[in-house]
C-alpha cells in the first residue's frame, strides 16, 4: 500500500511539472500578440521557466528555434526581458524617456529595461515572420520598436522616442557588421513606410 501511495505521489508530481513546463502565461501571452502583430501569423513566445533560468547560461537576450523543415518555431526570451515585460503592467510605460537622446543616455534603470526589452521583442518578432539575416532583422525591429511600445502602454511620443534611439544607435554601430543595410533609409528598399518622411517610424 505504502509502495501504492508513493507511485501516485510521484505521478503526480510528474503531473504538475508537466502543467507547469506547459502552462502559457499571461506575459507569454501578451508577448506572442505583440509578436503576431509583425509576424503576421499566430506565433508563440516563450519565457524561462524557473528550471530553465537555473541553468541559462547564454547571454541572448533572444533567439527564434528553427524547425527541421527551416521554418522559425517559437521565440525563447531571457528571463530579465520577459521579468521587465511581467512588471510593466504594474510599474507602467517610464512617462519620459528624454534621457535616451543624451549620449551615453542618463535613464534609470527601469527605462532602459523597458527600452531594451521593446526592441528585443520587435526583433525577434522579424525573425519569427521569416527574415533571417541580422542586420536586416535589425532595421525592420528599429521601424517596428514604436509600434511594439505603443501596444505595451507608451504613449506616441515615447514610442516614437524609444524607435529613434535604436535606430541611432545601430548608424553608429562600430563594426562593418552590425552596421544597417543598404536601403535601410527613409525610401529606401527597406523602408517599410517609404510614403511617409519620419524614420525609423
Ligand atoms: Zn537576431
Amino acid at each position: 500500500m505504502r509502495h501504492l501511495a508513493l507511485v501516485g505521489m510521484l505521478a503526480g508530481f510528474i503531473a504538475f511539472q508537466a502543467y507547469w513546463f506547459q502552462r502559457v502565461t499571461p506575459t507569454e501571452t501578451r508577448l506572442a500578440a505583440a509578436a503576431a502583430s509583425i509576424a503576421g501569423r499566430e506565433v508563440e513566445v516563450r519565457c524561462p521557466s524557473i528550471w530553465r533560468r537555473l541553468v541559462e547560461v547564454s547571454g541572448f537576450k533572444g533567439t527564434v528555434q528553427v524547425g527541421a523543415d527551416g521554418n522559425p518555431r517559437y521565440a525563447q526570451l531571457a528571463h530579465d526581458v520577459c521579468a521587465t515585460f511581467a512588471e510593466l503592467p504594474k510599474r507602467g510605460f517610464p512617462g519620459d524617456v528624454g534621457c535616451l537622446t543624451s549620449n551615453p543616455p542618463t535613464c534609470n534603470d527601469w527605462t532602459m529595461d523597458v527600452g531594451v526589452a521593446v526592441h528585443v521583442l520587435s526583433h525577434e518578432a522579424w525573425h519569427l515572420r521569416g527574415v533571417v539575416d541580422e542586420v536586416m532583422t535589425e532595421c525592420y525591429a528599429w521601424q517596428t520598436d514604436g509600434q511594439i511600445a505603443r501596444l505595451f502602454g507608451a504613449p506616441v511620443g515615447t514610442a516614437d522616442q524609444i524607435a529613434y534611439f535604436f535606430a541611432a544607435r545601430g548608424n553608429q554601430a562600430a563594426l562593418p557588421q552590425y552596421r544597417p543595410p543598404a536601403g535601410c533609409n527613409p525610401g529606401g528598399r527597406l523602408d517599410l513606410h517609404p510614403d511617409t518622411v519620419g524614420w525609423p517610424s
